[in-house]
């Protein structure tokens, strides 16, 4: 049965995408089967891998909305052991379709089930909000990831991010737990970085992963690739920061 995993924060930018992209290629390198499920309208995981994710027929929309499509028609294999299921312009729509829905919340858990034995990790890429879709995301997985960016208003709703989670577990899927926080886009001459990884600490005791990703250029570059870092510049200090927190992922 799959580990299913959200990469999640409300912020925007804190850099999600990347984080899902990065870990679920080395969660492969490492032999692992994988599949990301793009749930963000913007495609940004899609995109990332290469995915001309706006000429889909078949993406997470039909899946979620129209009950003929079945979830293994859409997903796309970026390698035989790396999967994803790409988002489509469509899915915008898909948060104000579905409050028609009976178990509005539970269209991608539904859907889900279907695949789960045939991965070893599933990656949901979240958009920045707290709405429907995130909500089918957390209802979807059982552990939370939360990439949280080094920089002064980093930890400004995250308060509200816990208490999110902490409602989804009471009342609609009572296994989900945090994962841990991922440091993001970390630069060692700011100042500040010190104290959002103190302040951090508070908010997550023995869950803040080792590994932290520094600011680099080339995780920056990737995407524009089609790529993965790892794939893009496998010596770059962001694929081996990258690898680290893979590792750290399939031992917690
Ligand atoms: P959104 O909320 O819009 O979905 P996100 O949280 O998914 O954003 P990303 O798209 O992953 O964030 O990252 C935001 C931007 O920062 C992107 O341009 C990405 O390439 C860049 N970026 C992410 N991580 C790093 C890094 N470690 N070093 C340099 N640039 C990075
Ligand atoms: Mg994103």
């Amino acid at each position: 049965m799959a580990r299913v995993i959200a990469v999640v924060n409300q912020k925007g930018g804190v850099g999600k995408t990347t984080t899902t992209i990065n870990l679920a290629a080395w969660l492969a390198d490492f032999g692992k089967r994988v599949l990301i499920l793009d749930i963000d309208p913007q495609g940004n995981a899609s995109s990332g891998l290469g995915i001309d994710y706006k000429n889909l027929n078949k993406g997470l929309y039909e899946v979620l909305v129209d009950p003929n499509t079945k979830i293994t028609e859409a997903i796309k294999a970026y390698k035989p052991n790396f999967h994803i299921l790409p988002s489509t312009p469509d899915l915008a729509g898909a948060s104000v379709e579905l409050v028609e829905h009976e178990n509005r919340e539970y269209k991608l858990d539904e859907n889900l089930k279907h695949v789960l034995d045939l991965y070893d990790f599933i990656l949901i890429d979240n958009p920045p909000s707290l709405g429907l879709l995130t909500i089918n995301g957390l209802v979807a997985a059982r552990e939370v990831l939360i990439p949280v960016q080094c920089e002064y208003y980093a930890l400004e709703g995250l308060s509200q991010l816990i208490n999110t989670i902490g409602l989804i577990k009471d009342h609609l899927q009572p296994e989900l737990k945090i994962l841990g926080a991922v440091m993001t886009m970390y630069d060692s001459r700011n100042k500040l970085a010190q104290a959002v990884f103190n302040e951090l600490y508070q908010h997550f005791p023995d869950k803040i992963f080792r590994s932290v990703i520094p600011r680099n250029v080339r995780i920056a570059e990737a995407p524009s690739h089609g790529k993965p870092v790892k794939d893009y510049d496998p010596t770059s200090a962001g694929a081996n920061a990258y690898r680290r927190l893979a590792q750290e992922v399939i031992l917690t």
